[in-house]
């Protein structure tokens, strides 16, 4: 009688062990699902504002915390304050006042940025120079004061614009010519996404876009392991359907073009890219040009570069490097494209159905 009753209470207490378990399963259950449901109130998709000259928007999706928003815009304002032309007390503009006169010690930063333009001075025999200060002084692109110079404005500005009258000692930068200036518009951005990056990366963020007026930066892989699309612009009309459509990996998109920035006088566009030969906006037969590469800073620089070189010059130097894959369409509307884009590259546009690869 005793031991039956026994046998009864071990039943009853195992029944009660697994019911118990039951519910603290099914809690647990409930918790998690209800946990992954509510979103994150703290998370900020993304967010933008006007920094270097230009709309930089940051979009870091689930990771998106406040205060790495606030650490990546503090970046770009410190490299604004670094490579700003426009403010008087940044490190280059330091340099610039001390054109023929004395050499200005500048932080490490500028110091790789400025030897990385001048390696590209290098490599297209001075059509990307980042001297080329004067001249974008001169024609004021961008400015209230924008204007069509007269030949011996352009002639007597030339002569400032050589990157070989710039001497680097340690972290010492000499202009040694008196009203020379350095402009390093045409790669800041690209460095200051791969920064970007940088700190994206130290944070453990999954994914993210990165627009810095353009130059892009799509970092990580998304969910379901789908690739990154990105836009390429239509050069003729930026707001409608883009030109073609690039699938890539983790990678910087940069694009130059003639519609960047530009001013119109007498029917005739002026646009920001400036050719050190002739002094006047660069007219190497391309509407723009678009490069993908690991590298932001590389990105930018070639794509200036390749802009002001043209087509066959372009893809020779593109060829050499052999460090990135790039975009061109011509002022006929044709889009030539490095054949390693051929299963990335997507026409969207009715105006560049054909995509030519060489
Ligand atoms: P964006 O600034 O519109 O993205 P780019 O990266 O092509 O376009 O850079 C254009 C900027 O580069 C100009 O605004 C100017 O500051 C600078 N620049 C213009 N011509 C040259 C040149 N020949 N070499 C180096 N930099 C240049
Ligand atoms: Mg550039």
């Amino acid at each position: 009688m005793i031991q039956q009753r026994k046998k009864k209470t071990n039943i009853l207490a195992y029944i009660l062990g697994i019911l118990s378990a039951i519910v603290i399963i099914g809690c647990a259950i409930v918790v998690l699902v209800f946990y992954k449901k509510v979103p994150d109130s703290t998370i900020i998709k993304s967010k933008a504002n006007i920094v270097l000259g230009t709309v930089c928007s940051i979009n870091l999706y689930e990771d998106g915390k406040q205060e790495i928003y606030d650490e990546l815009f503090n970046k770009l304002d410190d490299i604004d304050m670094a490579f700003s032309v426009t403010r008087a007390d940044s490190q280059l503009s330091h340099v610039n006042q001390a054109a023929g006169i004395k050499s200005v010690e500048v932080g490490d930063d500028v110091l790789y940025v400025l030897k990385k333009a001048l390696s590209y001075a290098v490599v297209t025999d001075g059509a990307f120079d980042p001297t080329i200060g004067p001249l974008v002084k001169l024609w004021g692109i961008n400015t209230d004061h924008a204007r069509v110079p007269s030949d011996k404005e352009i002639e007597d500005t030339l002569k400032l614009i050589n990157y070989k009258d710039v001497i680097i000692d340690g972290n010492k930068v000499f202009l040694t010519k008196a009203g020379m200036s350095l402009d390093l518009g045409g790669i800041a951005k690209g460095y200051a996404a791969d920064e970007l990056v940088r700190i994206i990366k130290a944070h453990g963020v999954k994914k993210a876009i990165i627009n810095l007026g353009g130059n892009i930066y799509v970092y990580g892989k998304k969910e379901d392991k789908s690739l990154w699309s990105v836009g390429v612009k239509d050069p003729e009309n930026q707001e409608g359907d883009p030109a073609l459509v690039l699938k890539v990996e983790e990678n910087s998109v940069v694009t130059s073009g003639v519609y960047e920035r530009f001013f119109i006088q007498d029917k005739v566009r002026y646009h920001h890219i400036l050719s050190p030969k002739t002094g006047r906006p660069a007219d190497s037969g391309l509407m723009s040009t678009t490069i993908v590469c690991k590298s932001s800073t590389d990105a930018d620089a070639l794509s200036t570069s390749i802009f002001i070189l043209g087509l066959e010059d372009g893809f020779t130097l593109l060829e050499k490097m052999n460090i990135a894959a790039g975009i061109f369409i011509t002022n006929d509307r044709n889009v030539y494209a490095t054949s390693d884009l051929k299963e990335s590259l997507v026409s969207s546009n009715y105006k560049y159905t054909k995509i030519n690869y060489k």
